[in-house]
């Protein structure tokens, strides 16, 4: 055999091999899984935002009922301080409708302010609400998750054998390989796949570019491989 056909025997091997990974890579199982895993991510996210929106809308109600509360405590002592101003002959009925301005003014707040608590509470109900239906949601992809994630573990255990086997087939043809072929490969198959290529049409069949006569001659009369210029690719002259 000569180097060139042990350089593609090896990527033959190589072939085979990577086929066995792509496979169990791509299988329904996992690609339902990757999608779900996805889905999982977002529904987290949701979940962070609505229990921040939640957090945020407390903080502010709160604030609002102790608003709430002040306003009310102020209007009893202003009913009180109005039945003494009431009893009082001293008191003009200039203040007194002063006074009253006051306790309206007072009303009208803490009713403005009785409005926007019941809104913030409808708000945070329905903050409530979706986060329990992104947590069920959540929960049932969970669930779903396991399940595909237990599948992916059986079929990659059952392609494993296949996978060792053709690691061992690709090794064993690896060691009949010329060190320099060898080199050029391994150098290619970092960004190609399927790094040795005919020439074809005086172009690398990889990425098509035309090639010099000088090497398509060097290749034909050295029985040798050289790179692509262009794309790196380990280039042979097919007889
Ligand atoms: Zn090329």
């Amino acid at each position: 055999m000569t180097k060139l056909e042990y350089l593609l025997m090896y990527q033959k091997a190589d072939l085979k091999k990577q086929q066995l990974e792509n496979a169990v890579r791509t299988t329904e199982s996992r690609q339902k899984l990757n999608k779900i895993t996805k889905l999982l991510r977002e529904q987290q996210t949701t979940i962070q935002k609505l229990t921040e929106d939640a957090d945020a809308q407390k903080t502010v109600l709160a604030k609002l009922l102790a608003q709430q509360e002040g306003l009310s405590h102020e209007l009893e002592l202003n009913h009180s301080e109005m039945e003494t101003l009431e009893a009082d002959d001293q008191v003009t009925a200039e203040e007194l409708t002063e006074f009253r301005q006051d306790v309206e003014r007072l009303n009208r707040e803490l009713s403005r302010l009785e409005k926007d608590v019941k809104t913030l509470l409808e708000q945070l109900e329905n903050t409530s609400a979706e986060f329990q239906k992104a947590r069920s949601l959540g929960g049932r992809a969970k669930k779903e998750y396991d399940r595909l994630k237990a599948v992916c573990e059986v079929e990659k255990n059952e392609s494993a054998a296949d996978i060792t086997a053709a690691t061992k087939e690709m090794e064993t043809v690896e060691r009949q390989v010329d060190p320099t072929f060898l080199a050029k490969y391994k150098r290619a198959r970092v960004h190609h796949s399927m790094p040795v290529v005919p020439v074809v049409n005086e172009k690398c069949s990889g990425c098509n570019m035309s090639l010099p006569m000088a090497v398509i001659k060097k290749l034909i009369s050295q029985e040798t491989v050289l790179e692509c210029e262009n794309c790196g690719r380990v280039l042979y002259y097919q007889k």
